[in-house]
């Protein structure tokens, strides 16, 4: 059997939003079973479930909202906190956006193996795919097919010589997300920055937390891996598919998708019967999340 796992203790972080430019502060707190993943805006005493109901904005990063009250910029963090295998926990921030930190999820990662892991005394209940379901926009699409395991394979493809076509598939651990997802960047093309910055947006970011595309090359001194854009959206695509609230048993096709189209076949999903069950680990899973042996001693800081 596995068992739902929390955080082992508090721990916290500072910095700025990426789109605001503001500073604010991040805490990560333990949470009971079947809490799931809350925001807490401490500022304003509003909690907000990151569950897809909650969605608001999706332009170039992911709102969640409640009662007019919104946390921007969730999904590296959840990214982390899915890709790591925490299903319980509270995140508190003091204000509207999650700080962006280095722009990847690799600075989460840190915060939750200093925060340890820990086993609920409650089953970790899977949600498996049974029947592909697909959400599609021109050439952009995303479908989520049957699979044992938590994969994706991802396909960009930009009007940008840098950027003409990237492909990736994965399948998802602890050790996966942490090596192969975590360190990628959120990136941007310069001729972009103008737009975003008229609309108020992007106001926090910097050559520090994006990797920013020229006409001839990138800004940033060098890139994490070669094919540092697709693992990011790879990232991005983990962190939206956190929202479905339960560890994911299928596989994600993603082709020139983004926030809308991850969150759009994650919504179909639910809503189509018959397309998925609830079930408890099967093997692989099961011999990876146990909770008492290799993925919490993996997670503590003075053993990884
Ligand atoms: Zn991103």
């Amino acid at each position: 059997m596995v068992y739902r796992r929390t955080l082992r203790r508090d721990v916290a972080c500072t910095g700025i939003g990426l789109h605001s430019g503001r500073p604010v502060r991040l805490r990560l707190r333990p949470a009971p079973a079947e809490h799931g993943i809350r925001f807490l805006r401490t500022d304003v005493g509003v909690t907000i479930p990151a569950t897809l109901a909650h969605i608001g904005a999706q332009d170039h990063a992911t709102t969640l909202r409640r009662d007019g009250v919104s946390v921007g910029t969730v999904e590296h963090l959840l990214a982390a906190l899915y890709g790591l295998g925490v299903d319980d926990a509270l995140v508190e921030v003091d204000g509207p956006e999650v700080p962006v930190l280095d722009g990847s999820a690799a600075p989460f990662v840190i915060l939750l193996h200093e925060a340890g892991l820990r086993p609920l005394a409650v089953p970790r209940l899977y949600l498996k795919v049974l029947r592909p379901v697909e959400a599609v926009h021109g050439a952009k699409s995303a479908r989520l097919v049957p699979s044992d395991h938590f994969e994706l394979r991802y396909t960009i493809g930009f009007d940008h010589p840098l950027l003409r076509h990237q492909a990736l598939a994965l399948r998802v651990s602890g050790r996966s997300f942490s090596d192969a997802i975590a360190p990628a960047r959120t990136f941007g093309f310069l001729r972009e920055v103008e737009l975003l910055r008229k609309s108020g947006l992007a106001l926090g970011g910097s050559l520090e937390n994006a990797v920013v595309i020229g006409e001839t090359g990138v800004l940033n001194n060098k890139l994490r891996f070669e094919d540092e854009f697709v693992r990011h959206k790879i990232l991005d695509a983990i962190g939206d598919l956190a929202l479905l609230g339960r560890p994911l048993l299928g596989r994600l096709e993603a082709t020139k998708a983004g926030h809308a189209l991850h969150a759009a076949v994650a919504q179909k999903l639910l809503a189509t019967p018959g397309a998925y069950e609830l079930v408890p680990a099967l093997g692989a899973a099961a011999t990876e999340a146990k909770p008492s042996t290799a993925p919490a001693a993996a997670l503590r800081p003075a053993e990884a």
